[in-house]
């Protein structure tokens, strides 16, 4: 509520008729007026009696000063006349009046009422009867007119009409100012009501935004640490899990324990019953599997269908493992059919020497998972101190082809892919090779295993297609365009950011034609979902590169992966090549990839030709291009131009023939 309120609630409105001529009494009674009204404000707003009994005194204090004034005037005008002494002691009886309502015993909304009743009604009257009565006698005498003819001039232009305009007037002072006291209080009442109301929802309001702020940090946490699937914790959940147990202090030695779980085959539950399917799979088992975790035990999922499991007591893995089989072995009824699961797991137990973050430790148990999934699917493996000290040795590793990548020890030799028939170079593939500086010339063997499933694979494959389109683009300038090959790890291929940085390599040699570059798709097997590996694979062919599946043969099925991943060419895995000249099986393998090309229509290279028989007998299969130490060795790229100078195919593979199937 402000004070503009009180213009807009006045007990004591002012009127014209207030006004006597003389403008110094006119101003004071204007002040007390004001003064009325503020009170009557305060009084109706409830503020504190406190400040109605200032407002009082004000009133009074005004009012003496104000009596005075008039007096004098008065005096001075009529001299001392009864008329004036009259007027005196009406003053004094007002204070005697206020002087009795403030000693009131009745309750304070009686007494205030009556007093404002007075108050409006002897201001009215005092104005209107009293001063104008005697404004109007001095002004009649300064006229010219003695006393007694001034009063009677005055008796009869306050009589009549005039007289009952005052009585009108005092009536409605009267009743208005009842009337607006009361107004006044329900309006206050009002206002403090939605005063309250307002305070009531702001807090409301403020509790509720609290809550929801509330609501969404938790969310966010569930979000950030959860798995949505599942509802169990995520990676970053489980680091954080892991990261809270090494922080304890003295912890024994290999107390603890980490499971790294990964389904068998859950691509086949995807493929038979959709992925809606597959996931409330996930949900049951996930459900299934907290039951069973033993105490201390903590359960995440962190990919798709790998799991991992903290135990603060490692000598209870066995049991875990049992009771995490057992559940999962209980069959599933799903859409259409039901199933029962099996894992594969890897187990490191820790704190120990060479592992000392939650990373480290997550990826220790990856890695035991993948070699136990080597060894045999459905068991499971611990890291044992071999494997850990190999782990220590990977570490190193890792650290130094970090630091070869940053000091330039990595080169590319490149190795030609020919027409055996026509001798025609249908382009090279690019090998890596690590120049170290203290075991000399590295082939990708000695250490691209370490780095499986390490992001580093990311950064030397791009590292790779770098390198390889720069030197597309130096061949480009010296009239020697060749297609080039390189090989793609499965993780560098499936990481999200694989086609946006494929497409700014490709810009950043606009020289050289996309589809000259050829990605040879490396462990088809790790590539997982194939449908996801299919749409990376129609998204970069967008950019105009094209694809080939390496070591063709290989794969547990492959037949699967060429129905489903849109690539151009197969290359024949160089061990039924090598195998072909001795081994029957081997050429009934050729013989089949071989017509699965032609089948689907698929480009072949094959790989290890070693010796012209190698190349005869190709031909002789119907698989005309190829690669291999009969043609080239893998040479430095400075080297390519003289070789293919100076290349030309056997005359025994010009001349060879194709034997119909
Ligand atoms: P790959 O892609 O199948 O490459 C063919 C490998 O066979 C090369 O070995 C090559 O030198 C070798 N080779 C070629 N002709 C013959 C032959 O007639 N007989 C025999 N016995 N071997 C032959 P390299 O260079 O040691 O590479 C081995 C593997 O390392 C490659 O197999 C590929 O899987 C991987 N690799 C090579 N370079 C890269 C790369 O830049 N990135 C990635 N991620 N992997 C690479
Ligand atoms: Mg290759
Ligand atoms: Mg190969």
């Amino acid at each position: 509520m402000s004070d503009n309120d009180t213009a807009v609630f006045e007990i004591f409105p002012w009127n014209r008729n207030f006004e006597t001529g003389i403008d110094e009494i006119d101003q004071q009674h204007r002040v007390l007026v004001e003064i009325l009204n503020r009170l009557a404000w305060h009084f109706a707003s409830s503020t504190s009696e406190l400040q109605c009994d200032h407002i009082l005194d004000e009133l009074l204090a005004y009012a003496a000063y104000h009596f005075k004034a008039e007096e004098e005037l008065w005096e001075a005008a009529l001299g001392d006349q009864e008329m004036v002494r009259n007027h005196h002691d009406g003053h004094q009886l007002f204070f005697v009046q206020i002087q009795m309502f403030r000693s009131s015993k009745e309750p304070e909304e009686k007494v205030m009422a009556e007093l404002f009743n007075y108050l409006t009604r002897w201001l009215a009257f005092h104005i209107l009867e009293s001063d104008r009565r005697m404004a109007l006698t001095i002004k009649a005498v300064e006229r010219g007119l003695s006393i007694p003819e001034a009063r009677k001039d005055v008796d009869s232009e306050l009589s009549g009409v005039v007289s009952v305009m005052v009585s009108a007037l005092l009536e409605i002072y009267s009743k208005l100012s009842a009337g607006t006291i009361q107004l006044m209080r329900e309006k206050m009442a009002r206002l403090r009501a939605e005063d309250e109301l307002a305070r009531l929802q702001h807090d409301k309001l403020s509790a509720a935004l609290e809550q929801q702020a509330t609501d969404h940090e938790e969310q966010l946490q569930f979000l950030a640490y959860s798995d949505p699937v599942t509802g169990l914790m995520n990676r970053n959940g489980m680091l954080r899990e892991i990261r809270h147990v090494i922080q304890q202090e003295q912890l024994p030695r290999e107390s603890v324990a980490l499971i790294s779980i990964d389904l068998d085959n859950f691509h086949k539950v995807n493929a038979r019953f959709g992925e809606e399917c597959a996931d409330r799979l996930l949900g049951v088992l996930a459900r299934r599997w907290k039951d069973a975790m033993v105490q201390g035990g903590q359960l995440a999922r962190i990919s798709g269908d790998e799991f991992v499991v903290l135990l603060l007591d490692s000598g209870k893995v066995e049991s875990q493992l049992t009771a995490l089989r057992l559940t999962a072995e209980q069959p599933f009824v799903l859409n259409g059919g039901s199933i029962s699961m099996a894992f594969t797991a890897g187990v490191v137990r820790f704190p120990h020497d060479g592992a000392d973050d939650g990373d480290t430790i997550l990826r220790q148990a990856d890695h035991t998972l993948f070699r136990a999934k080597q060894e045999q699917k459905g068991s499971w493996l611990f890291l044992d101190a071999d494997a850990q000290r190999q782990s220590v040795v990977r570490q190193q590793l890792l650290a130094d082809v970090r630091e070869g990548l940053i000091e330039n020890q990595f080169l590319l030799l490149y190795q030609p892919k020919v027409c055996l028939r026509s001798g025609r170079v249908i382009g090279v593939e690019a090998l890596i090779r690590w120049d170290h500086p203290d075991k000399g010339i590295l082939s990708p063997i000695d250490f691209l295993p370490a780095l499986e499933h390490h992001p580093l694979m990311v950064d030397i494959g791009e590292w790779v297609i770098d390198q390889a389109l720069r030197q597309m683009s130096v061949w480009d300038s010296e009239g020697l365009a060749l297609d080039v090959g390189v090989n793609i790890a499965a993780v560098h291929l499936q990481h999200p950011n694989f086609v946006a940085r494929l497409a700014r390599a490709l810009d950043y040699y606009p020289q050289v034609a996309p589809h000259r570059l050829d990605l040879e798709i490396l462990e088809t097997a790790a590539l997982g979902e194939l449908d996801k590996a299919s749409d990376i694979i129609r998204d970069c062919e967008s950019l105009g590169v094209t694809f080939s599946l390496d070591d063709f043969g290989t794969g547990y099925s492959s037949l699967s992966y060429l129905k489903q991943l849109p690539v151009n060419t197969l290359k024949i895995d160089q061990g039924f090549v090598n195998g072909a000249l001795s081994n029957a099986d081997d050429i009934a393998i050729l013989k089949g990839i071989i017509g699965l090309a032609n089948a689907f229509d698929r480009n072949l290279v094959a790989e290890g030709v070693e010796t012209m028989e190698h190349g005869k007998l190709l031909i002789r299969l119907g698989c005309y291009d190829a690669q291999g130490y009969a043609i080239a060795r893998p040479m430095k790229p400075e080297k390519i131009a003289a070789w293919k100078k100076q290349w030309r195919p056997y005359p025994e593979w010009s001349a060879g023939e194709t034997i119909k199937q």
